[in-house]
């Protein structure tokens, strides 16, 4: 069967830290639409530049930006048998393109399509947001405090004032839209745009809601219940 995870939760969630474990032990690509789109934006294409406009100010990029992207990463061969969408769909526009994605690459193939949904009070959000740190090779992600309920499954290595990534030693880079500024706008953008399609995905009965505000292992168990489980 083939799966096909679509992740959605606001900001700082923790949909990052589950779907790279989730991918790397289901061996499902992990396919992070925030993440192809800042490496349009770093290798300087016209896309890149576009998108960058908005990523600036927390707002989604033009749709038929991303669903292009998206179209594309999904028809390659290692999708066959399932991906982990994380960062897409993100309005209900982009939902109705995937369906289309989906009649186009699914035609009678049988598929186990579940949509996670974290739920999470926005309350510590904010500080989870400026706090994050990245390994720019590996997309480990690290934070800087550990806030209620977090408990990171490694720590950053420390030289000078620098902090560097355990497993490839790249030195760990701050994501431009992690300001307090830009995080506010994305959660708008968040509770406007995506949220909106929990109902949507709920009436199709797909939505498996994780209790987000657990620490790492607490979420990842029960991620992991909800994609061996038949059914939502
Ligand atoms: P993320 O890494 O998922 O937090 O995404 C970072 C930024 O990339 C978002 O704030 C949006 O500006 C943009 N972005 C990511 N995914 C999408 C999407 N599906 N549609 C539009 N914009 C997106």
């Amino acid at each position: 069967m083939k799966r096909e995870y679509i992740f959605i939760g606001p900001p700082g969630s923790g949909k990052g830290t589950q779907t790279i474990m989730l991918s790397r032990e289901y061996k499902l690509p992990h396919i992070d639409t925030g993440a192809l789109l800042r490496a349009e934006i770093a290798s300087g294409s016209e896309i890149g530049e576009r998108a960058n406009e908005r990523i600036k100010k927390g707002q989604l990029v033009p749709i038929e930006i991303v669903s292009e992207i998206i179209k594309n990463r999904l028809k390659e061969k290692d999708c066959e048998n399932g991906f982990i969408l994380d960062g897409y769909p993100r309005s209900l526009e982009q939902a109705k393109a995937l369906d289309k994605i989906f009649e186009e690459i699914d035609g009678t193939t049988q598929t186990d399509r579940k949509v996670f949904y974290f739920d999470i009070a926005e309350d510590s959000l904010i500080e989870r947001l400026v706090n994050r740190r990245t390994c720019p090779k590996c997309g480990e992600i690290f934070n800087l405090k550990t806030i209620k309920g977090d408990t990171p499954p490694l720590k950053p290595l420390k030289r000078g004032d620098s902090l560097f990534c355990p497993h490839c030693e790249a030195e760990l880079t701050q994501r431009k839209d992690d300001t307090e500024e830009v995080a506010k706008a994305r959660f708008e953008t968040y509770f406007s745009e995506t949220h909106p399609l929990i109902d949507l995905y709920s009436k199709r009965n797909l939505v498996c809601t994780i209790q987000a505000d657990k620490d790492i292992k607490t979420v990842y168990a029960q991620l992991k219940k909800a994609v061996e489980k038949n059914g939502n």
